[in-house]
């Protein structure tokens, strides 16, 4: 375990192996917006201080219910996946795992089976919705723009899911990363509508809705990563072969280039949001109506998922 942190960090903070923890002990990470070293178990409780805060701040589990996690087989998940089942010995709620198969030859076989090592090792109940039982088609059918496909069919699929099992919410593991990069998507698009919906929990529900909750918003991607790794977590660490040309892996690169040259970035980003959405949910109330195709909870007449699936099944996609 040692070597691989010793690697990871090697590759990130070459002046680790000088610093000290402020226990004593050598540390393994060092935090640049803080300037603070931190050994591999201090470092631990940090994150799960942090992500009980998050949880607590934003009221985003409660006693008695029923969490669906959002499970990919990738760190961000499993983390979420841990810390929540940790967060059981102190308040009772159960937990459910739900996992998308989109059908990427190569990528999400592996992921899948790391779903499921992990699930087994927490005791936790895991599900897979597959894309090809639920739309007749699967991510590598298509033949552009497969992210835009994908995530919407993904997330129609884990909502229909998570209802499905009685679900009261549906935790993604979104980090403080993913969250900065949302913001900003939102605003180049000028997409209010999803900007308005950003946050650790939605604005509103509905009928049919599952409310996702985020509660490793408030983490860095690095240390998701890591805190995965010190906790001996099962894990894919490959790459979505479709990934490779969308406006996000854009941001993404435009965010990491701000946040080395100038740290602290990604926490601005997300803590000007947070400033902002009070009053920009003073002013926005959204009804929740029905897909006239499908039934599922939508916010106009057909729903995006029944929107793109037409689309995908034209001779033009297949
Ligand atoms: Fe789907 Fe895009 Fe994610 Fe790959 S990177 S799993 S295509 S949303």
């Amino acid at each position: 375990m040692d070597s691989v942190i010793l690697k990871w960090d090697a590759t990130q903070h070459s002046k680790n192996a000088a610093g000290h923890c402020a226990c004593g002990t050598k540390g393994i990470y060092y935090r640049r917006w803080e300037g603070k070293y931190y050994c591999a178990s201090c470092f631990a409780r940090q994150v799960e201080t942090r992500f009980r805060k998050t949880v607590s701040a934003n009221k985003l589990v409660r006693k008695g219910e029923r969490v669906a996690v959002a499970l990919s087989g990738g760190k961000d998940s499993a983390a979420l996946l841990y810390l929540l089942n940790e967060l059981r010995k102190h308040m009772p709620f159960t937990l459910v795992a739900v996992s998308a198969d989109e059908g990427i030859t190569g990528y999400r076989d592996a992921s899948l089976e790391k779903a499921e090592e992990l699930t087994k090792m927490l005791g936790v109940e895991h599900h897979t919705a597959s894309f090809a039982e639920a739309f007749a088609v699967t991510t590598d059918d298509i033949e552009k723009k497969h992210c835009t496909y994908c995530g919407v069919f993904r997330r129609y699929l884990l909502n229909k899911k998570a209802h499905e099992l009685g679900a009261d919410k549906l935790a993604v593991g979104h980090n403080l990363d993913d969250e900065a990069q949302s913001i900003l998507m939102n605003f180049f698009r000028g997409d209010i509508a999803r900007f308005h919906r950003l946050g650790a929990k939605p604005a509103s529900g509905g009928d049919g809705f599952v409310p996702r909750i985020k509660p490793l918003r408030d983490i860095p991607e690095k240390e998701t990563a890591l805190y995965a790794l010190v906790r001996n977590l099962p894990f894919s660490g490959s790459e979505c072969p479709h990934s490779f040309d969308n406006l996000r892996r854009d941001v993404q690169a435009m965010v990491n280039g701000l946040e080395a040259k100038y740290p602290g970035t990604k926490m601005q980003i997300v803590s000007f949001y947070d400033r902002l959405k009070p009053s920009l949910t003073a002013a926005r109330k959204e009804a929740i109506a029905h897909c006239a195709q499908c039934g599922e909870p939508s916010s106009g007449g057909v729903c995006k998922a029944c929107e793109l699936l037409g689309k995908v099944r034209s001779a033009k996609f297949l």
